[in-house]
């Protein structure tokens, strides 16, 4: 029986190390950092993701979605706050569809814990990964409690240490190995809504807030307890940006003008705001994601995307559930299985990259944009009546399991045809006449 490696015990890796052990292989994982379950170290523990289909699938897959379910919030739609706070509502998609709001440390927690039921699972803290020799597949640690080095061979490696992977830069260091990354010119910053004091939420807890500001946004994500995580995604350097907000009264009046509905829930905003680092947001294309028949990254370590799609996670996941069909259509069989599953999934992780870079715009701009929403509402009719002939872009990509270059390319086609119905005659009052239906079947 193969042994197998997975180096970082990050989302991604728990779960494969999870679908691994499933089919009885012996699965040692290997950490950096302490053990966050003991070291009450939750990793991010502020930062809160959005969990949709694509990732419930996998964890359905591993046996584990209602372990999860539990520690997740639903979140039905987007709750838009202007500038005046007046609000508006978007639904992400039919009535009782939503993507759910859960913890990133509270999940890695809980995948850990699920894994660790697993005899042929064993976990190996303080081990940073420092190389690996592609010849012999040895993977070389830095014990940081021992102080030593230990070298460590195995039969297959998955490199799941995210989108600093040091597997991947040991990768990038054989030939016909294609690497990019760029840094957004945007980063990011956690503020808080603490819970009331009763321990309930001070917004609705079932949608997604968005303040979107045209160049800038901030949005905000439930927690469990009754907290809300806000981030706020801002230019990094500029006349309006992380750089040019230097003192508390700055701040202070950029909130106040900007989100002044929400400066109220914030009672520690200023404190927040200069304790909490200022982070960046890096994206990395790689290819091929695999080293011969031993060595595959999954997750960020071969993709590392924008968050705005929601999808990081959630792409990652699913490189878990294709991983485990191919597997299974190969009757596990590893000959050329590596190769065959890079092949496949880097066109999805190019595509899901870019779909998110254009989300960021349709976020904190277009949210706000009339003409858009009258775009979105004809989609959901037009969807509504011909279900089997529309479904919207963010439907494919959050709600189905369509590959992320396939939605690409649709959603291109998609407002391709849209373009044109916005150009009808008085769209603004007739946009869900049947002129306009037909018009859209016509043009399809
Ligand atoms: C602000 C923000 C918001 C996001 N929102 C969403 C969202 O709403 N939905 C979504 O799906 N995704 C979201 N994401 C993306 C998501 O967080 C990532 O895609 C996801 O965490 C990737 O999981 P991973 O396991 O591949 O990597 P990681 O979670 O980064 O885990 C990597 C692990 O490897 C360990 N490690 C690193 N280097 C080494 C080494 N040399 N040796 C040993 N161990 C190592 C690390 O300590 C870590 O435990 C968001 C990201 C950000 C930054």
């Amino acid at each position: 029986m193969k042994k197998i490696a997975i180096v970082g015990a990050g989302l991604v890796g728990s779960l494969q190390a999870i679908l691994l052990a499933k089919k009885g292989y012996n699965v040692e994982v290997f950490e950096r950092r302490p053990d966050l379950r003991k070291a009450n170290l939750i990793a991010g523990k502020s930062i809160n993701l959005a969990l949709s289909d694509r990732g419930w699938k996998a964890l359905e897959l591993a046996g584990i979605a209602e372990d999860i379910k539990a520690i997740s919030i639903p979140m039905y739609k987007r709750c838009m706050h202007a500038v005046d706070g007046t609000l508006s509502y978007q639904a992400y998609g039919k009535e009782d569809q939503a993507i759910y709001s859960v913890s990133r440390g509270g999940l890695n927690q809980k995948l850990m814990n699920l894994a660790s039921d697993y005899e042929n699972i064993n976990y190996f803290f303080n081990r940073k990964c420092q190389d690996l020799d592609l010849k012999t597949n040895t993977l070389t640690f830095d014990n940081s409690e021992s102080k030593e080095q230990e070298n460590r061979i195995f039969d297959k490696i998955f490199a799941t240490d995210g989108a600093f992977s040091a597997v991947r830069m040991r990768m990038q260091k054989s030939s016909l190995f294609d690497y990019s990354q760029k840094y957004l010119d945007h980063g990011y910053k956690e503020l808080v809504i603490p819970a009331n004091e009763d321990g309930t939420h001070k917004l609705d807890k079932n949608c997604l807030h968005i303040w979107p500001r045209g160049e800038f946004m901030m949005i905000a994500l439930a927690n469990l307890d009754g907290s809300f995580t806000c981030t706020l995604f801002f230019p990094m350097f500029g006349e309006t940006s992380f750089d040019s907000l230097k003192t508390r009264e700055q701040v202070s009046d950029f909130f106040n003008k900007i989100f002044a509905d929400a400066v109220p829930l914030m009672p520690t905003l200023l404190d927040d705001y200069f304790e909490n680092p200022t982070s960046t947001l890096i994206m990395v294309r790689c290819n091929p994601w695999n080293y011969q028949d031993d060595v595959l990254l999954l997750g960020d370590s071969a993709h590392a995307i924008v968050p705005f799609y929601g999808q990081g996670m959630n792409c990652g996941f699913e490189d878990c559930t294709v991983f485990n069909e191919m597997y299974e259509e190969a009757n596990g069989n590893w000959d050329g299985l590596l190769s065959k599953f890079s092949n496949q999934r880097v066109p999805d992780g190019n595509a899901i990259l870019d779909l998110a870079l254009n989300n960021y715009v349709e976020m904190r701009d277009l949210t706000a944009d009339p003409e858009f929403l009258l775009q979105k509402k004809i989609e959901a009719k037009f969807s509504k009546l011909h279900p089997e002939l529309w479904l919207p872009l963010y439907s494919q990509v959050t709600f189905s399991n369509i590959r992320y270059s396939d939605a690409l390319k649709n959603g291109e086609a998609q407002n391709k045809l849209m373009q044109e119905i916005l150009k009808m005659d008085d769209i603004h009052n007739n946009w869900d006449s049947e002129e306009v239906m037909e018009k859209m079947l016509s043009l399809l």
